[in-house]
């Protein structure tokens, strides 16, 4: 449904608008809970610290994750993927990932390879899937700390065989970390069932959160070196940080609005989630049926009929995806993202690096009036 004369079509940037039960948490976590969690023992920080226990409990309910001391607060999904990658590598590690990779994951292993970390690339197949036969032989050529990959790709839509990846790196000693920033909130995630040992994810993606929070799932055998020391609200008179969860990767205070945002929009989804997904499948295939049959148009990513998440990134032979974009905003109110959407691999693997893409994405409260306007739209752009 257009919003303030939007139609929006870029969840996989950020999701929008945030339901109404996400701006009313947040601002009880400014006023009525706005102590300071685990400092204070006053009634505003006791009210502060409730809300991040019961948060936690509900997140990690809504992703499968047992002991909620195990899902860990972060500044967001690229917060979070630099701790653990950071915190898990030491130089003479041998990390085998896909070469699809959003930034977030790429050039925090490019920094640790810079200081001795072997960084070895997952071939991908035209839709832009990981190669599990390819990543077996890679994971077993040599001893592999950790095999890194995406759940769902930001460019293609692809989602990765993940489960499949665990079981490779656990055959060969490996630890698997995964980044979810585009599954979570769009497709169902298990984390007792899937077998990544790391899990990262945005807050405020497809888990209808603001921005400013993330979620790391450290699974319970798996320490990583933490990436910040600071005030943990405990255990004070030590200079190290407390070794228990999730006091030792949190230090500092959290950022409560957020967390509380992100809890009241996990809510929202654990009510919905079933039938949303659902939707979002059923939007996203008529998204790109649609865009499919606009001549001269190419698809990026798995073809119709097969999973993807709900992300259709397009180039046309005629129109470049910059313009395309601004004329969508411009005359259309139709709000999608242009470029290499902070994955240069995925377009290099997609033969887009050059010219980037257009990446339209779907996600709650979009409508199929709305993509029947936004192809449309996109209709009178090319073949004007
Ligand atoms: N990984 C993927 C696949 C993404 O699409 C994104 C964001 O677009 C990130 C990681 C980073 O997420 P954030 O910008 O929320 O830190």
């Amino acid at each position: 449904m257009a919003h303030d004369g939007i139609i929006y079509l870029d969840h996989a940037a950020t999701s929008w608008p945030k339901p109404p039960e996400v701006l009313d948490a947040m601002a009880r976590a400014l006023g009525p809970a706005g102590g300071n969690p685990h400092r204070s023992a006053h009634r505003l920080a006791l009210e502060a610290a409730r809300l991040v226990l019961e948060a936690r409990s509900t997140v990690a309910a809504f992703l499968g994750v047992r002991d909620p001391r195990d899902l860990l607060f972060v500044p967001g999904c690229t917060f979070g993927l630099n701790m653990v990658l950071k915190g898990l590598l030491a130089p003479g590690d041998r990390v085998v990932v896909s070469s699809v990779e959003h930034n977030a994951v790429a050039r925090p292993l490019a920094a640790l390879a810079a200081s001795g970390v072997e960084v070895v690339q997952m071939p991908v197949d035209e839709a832009g899937r990981v190669d599990l036969d390819a990543a077996e032989e890679l994971v077993a050529e040599a001893p592999t700390r950790a095999v890194v990959c995406q759940h769902a790709s930001n460019v293609t839509g692809a989602i990765q065989p993940v489960a499949d990846l665990a079981d490779i790196a656990h055959e060969h000693g490996a630890v698997l970390v995964a980044d979810g920033a585009q599954a979570a909130g769009h497709l169902k995630v298990d984390l007792a069932e899937l077998g990544a040992d790391a899990y990262v994810a945005s807050g405020h993606k497809g888990l209808l959160g603001p921005q400013g929070i993330g979620v790391v799932y450290l699974s319970p055998g798996l320490e990583v070196r933490e990436l910040v020391q600071g005030g943990s609200g405990g255990d004070s008179g030590a200079l190290s940080m407390p070794v228990v969860r999730p006091d030792r990767y949190e230090a500092g205070t959290p950022p409560v609005p957020a967390i509380a945002g992100l809890a009241a929009g996990v809510a929202v989804l654990g009510r919905e989630a079933d039938e949303l997904f659902e939707q979002e499948q059923r939007i996203a295939r008529r998204l790109l049926e649609g865009l499919a049959a606009i001549p001269g148009m190419r698809v990026l990513g798995p073809v119709l009929g097969e999973e993807r998440a709900p992300v259709v990134s397009v180039v046309h032979e005629e129109v470049e995806p910059d313009r395309l974009a601004y004329e969508l905003d411009s005359r259309y109110g139709v709000a999608v993202r242009a470029g290499l959407h902070c994955a240069p691999a995925a377009h290099a693997a997609m033969g887009t690096a050059e010219t980037g893409a257009v990446r339209f994405s779907v996600g709650r409260g979009v409508t199929e009036a709305d993509v029947d306007a936004a192809v449309e739209a996109v209709r009178e752009v090319c073949l004007a």
